[in-house]
């Protein structure tokens, strides 16, 4: 038995690689000093890899920026807009590919960055023309093997398999498929691959996590095609064959029977899959198997005693030489080292393990399979103790609200009334104009604003003089919003860091880490909280804040609340009851805070929830279990509050057009929505289905700090007109506007408000 990983986090302990880079790109180091800090990190995971007893180490997994992009270059996939480049200067290549690049004559846009599969890491999107070439271009895989030789270990090299590379990517034009230029990219593997074993490499590290995904037979037989071929030109290579974030499902069969020397099984996510392969009789035991039994996407401790049953199960139908110890994916999704945080408390800590301890676990795990494993023992009882205490801990169980759970009732999760009720009573209690204007919660984040939050967290600023500044921001904002003339106000959301953080840190069942940093895109990190027990409301969240802002002005504001799915999902969440279960808990914190602000005179509340998307599962034969759980969850939370009072949500990522029945059962008074990017394209998905409520389809787009002209609003409303009925239609930006500066933000929305008076007028038959 021997152990290995598919890849390890890059942005280093103490996020360094993002210092570096942010450097490098203001100029403040050279090209040199980054590089050095990028063979600083992969020297150090390679050594503490090496330390911790992983027998097969891979390179070619750390990345400047995404291993998809570095893939794009190995590749020579450079879309044509670059060709300017001067492909000597890589690393200006490389970043104007990741983030545009603005400079003397040249201004050319950065490729299109999207989710990596249900993570919450963005790759960038490889490009694809009709004539597109591919030439082995960046020699990175090769120097990165070389590197690690030098200091003594040979290792696995990773490469994205070609069926995978070609599905994440896009055609830009019309007429053809991607994945019929699998001709013209394997020559390139080829190359690589040559070059490769002539330095001696044994294993390479193929990832074709499309596996999880549903495949046409098209798609399948590209992956057949792959892998003979190249068994057939490399026959000593050993193909090591990684699919994770789910089972290989309908695509098992055509896995086992590849000319390859190991699959890799990702046990966390598709724990039936051993079984399935061991009962299957194309299953050839000499094919290795690599077990993982490790979550490489969360933080808890490893169940030694489960896992060593899965080893034994293994070990029962093939020999122990034939499977290796391994995390289910990529440690790329968990953060560092769990010794570095020195601030949680010591019961939680117990439960939790990072990347550096997920080696020892693996390492473990091989060595208590092992006869003579006495050695180990110890450390078996250390994880089943801990495991034990948090089966059991007063700090994650409590009872009323396991009781709350189980005593939910189908009413609990609907309103009184169906909407065109709640929309006559919310028309008379509200009396909003048509094209009602509003925004979607955050103003500009000044570095103010964000610095008096620093200081009042460092204890430099006395809770009395952080709430004067706080209510003085709110004040203005709210003194703005009035003077240009919007219907719904919002306070500002100054007081919040982030929109899952500021409602965890006041949530029971919630803790958070110092260093837990998990790399997002290039150099931005997030720092998930750890939802490790029963969620609860202490207090109220937001009331101080909101009430306070309703009581400066006549005008409704909107109570501002982050959803329960949005939370569940970006946050490290509890692997010791269903996700569903934990979504509950927190719509019912949420739901409490909702009535209490209904209570305290708040006439309107959104409830936003950005990431009920991209909580979809991989394969689509599971959507409908998640939508079903996470629209119940949602409607939980909002459906506390009496007919009149109206209650919002808000989506971001556009994209709904294949979900758009469900997100109609979410069943919210208005839902506003990210469409501007995409020229309304999203309001096609309207032409067919129509949405029964309110809705506010973003007029402008708030990441660029572009002021939309009035005309261009105008059009996009009158578009939205074409498809929705008057009545419904909202007029606000498409997004939350922290990250822009105020002078942007008050020109584009004084242009919202003329476009909604100007829609009203022509309504009057005035214009
Ligand atoms: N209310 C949040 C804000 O305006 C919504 C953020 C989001 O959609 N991601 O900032
Ligand atoms: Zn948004």
């Amino acid at each position: 038995m021997k152990t290995t990983i598919l890849g390890y986090p890059r942005i280093g302990s103490q996020r360094e690689l993002k210092k570096a880079n942010e450097a490098f790109w203001s100029g403040r180091i050279d090209k040199d000093e980054l590089l050095k800090t990028g063979s600083e990190l992969k020297k150090q995971n390679w050594i503490q890899q090496q330390k911790l007893g992983i027998d097969l180490i891979p390179s070619n997994d750390f990345s400047f920026y995404d291993q998809i992009l570095d893939a794009c270059l190995t590749f020579g996939c450079i879309p044509k807009r670059y060709k300017n480049f001067d492909k000597n200067n890589f690393l200006e290549l490389y970043f104007a590919m990741a983030r545009g690049y603005q400079k003397d004559h040249l201004d050319v846009t950065a490729m299109e960055m999207t989710k990596w599969f249900d993570t919450n890491y963005h790759y960038i999107v490889p490009e694809f023309e009709k004539d597109q070439n591919f030439e082995f271009f960046s020699k990175k895989i090769i120097d990165e093997y070389k590197e690690a030789l030098a200091l003594g270990i040979k290792t696995k090299p990773v490469l994205i398999g070609p069926v995978t590379f070609l599905l994440l990517g896009k055609e830009k034009a019309d007429g053809f498929d991607r994945i019929d230029l699998l001709d013209k990219l394997l020559p390139v593997y080829f190359e690589i691959i040559g070059e490769l074993t002539n330095l001696d490499v044994e294993y390479i590290q193929f990832d074709e996590p499309c596996l999880a995904l549903n495949l046409s037979e098209k798609e399948r037989e590209a992956i057949t095609t792959t892998y003979e071929t190249i068994h057939a030109k490399f026959p000593k290579l050993r193909i090591y064959l990684a699919n994770y974030f789910d089972c290989y499902g309908e695509n098992l069969d055509t896995a086992l029977q590849l000319p390859v020397d190991t699959l890799h099984l990702d046990l966390v996510r598709c724990p039936s899959q051993l079984d399935d392969i061991l009962e299957s009789k194309n299953y050839n035991p000499k094919t290795k198997l690599a077990l993982g039994l490790v979550d490489g996407r969360n933080i808890w401790k490893n169940d030694f005693e489960a896992s060593l049953k899965i080893i034994e199960k293994a070990t029962s139908s093939i020999l122990p030489e034939n499977i290796w110890i391994s995390a289910s994916c990529s440690l790329l999704h968990t953060p560092y080292d769990l010794d570095l945080e020195t601030n949680l408390q010591s019961e939680i800590k117990q439960w939790l393990a990072f990347s550096k301890q997920k080696l020892e676990e693996i390492t473990t795990l091989k060595e208590l399979s092992t006869p003579n494993n006495e050695a180990y023992l110890s450390l078996f009882e250390e994880n089943k103790l801990a495991n034990l205490t948090r089966q059991s801990s007063k700090l994650i169980h409590n009872q009323n609200v396991k009781d709350r759970i189980s005593n939910l009732k189908e009413a609990d999760s609907h309103r009184e009334n169906n909407f065109s009720i709640r929309q006559a009573k919310q028309k008379e209690a509200l009396k909003l104009p048509l094209y009602p204007t509003t925004t979607i919660g955050s103003f500009p984040q000044t570095k103010e604003v964000r610095n008096w939050r620093l200081k009042y967290k460092k204890g430099l600023l006395s809770q009395n003089d952080y709430d004067s500044l706080i209510a003085k921001e709110i004040e203005n904002s709210i003194r703005f919003q009035e003077e240009i003339g919007l219907d719904v106000l919002v306070h500002g959301e100054f007081e919040r860091n982030d929109m899952v953080e500021y409602f965890g840190e006041k949530l029971n069942g919630f803790a958070f880490s110092d260093y837990g940093w998990v790399q997002s895109y290039g150099s931005r990190c997030v720092k998930p909280p750890i939802l490790f027990g029963d969620v609860s409301r202490e207090k109220p969240m937001t009331i101080k804040w909101s009430t306070y802002a309703q009581s400066l002005t006549d005008i409704p504001v909107k109570g501002m609340l982050t959803g329960p799915v949005t939370i569940l999902q970006w946050s490290f969440v509890r692997n010791d009851q269903p996700r569903a279960t934990t979504c509950n808990q927190i719509a019912l914190a949420i739901r409490d805070e909702v009535v209490d602000l209904e209570k305290n005179g708040l006439k309107i509340i959104q409830i936003d929830e950005p990431a009920i998307r991209e909580g979809l599962p991989l394969r689509k034969e599971d959507w409908q279990h998640y939508l079903n759980w996470a629209v119940k969850a949602f409607r939980i939370s909002a459906s506390g509050v009496n007919d009149e009072t109206q209650i919002h949500t808000h989506m971001c990522y556009s994209e709904f057009n294949d979900i758009i029945s469900n997100i109609a059962d979410m069943d919210a008074d208005v839902i506003t929505i990210e469409t501007s990017r995409s020229e309304m394209e999203l309001l096609n998905a309207f032409v067919n289905f129509k949405y029964p409520n309110e809705i506010g389809p973003g007029v402008y787009d708030i990441h660029s700090p572009r002021v939309p002209s009035l005309e261009e609003i105008e059009t996009l409303l009158m578009k939205a007109k074409n498809v929705l009925p008057t009545q419904h239609i909202w007029v606000n930006p498409d997004c939350g506007l922290k990250t822009r500066d105020w002078p942007e933000t008050k020109e584009a929305l004084k242009n919202l408000v003329k476009a909604a008076k100007n829609m009203r007028k022509r309504e009057l038959k005035l214009i």
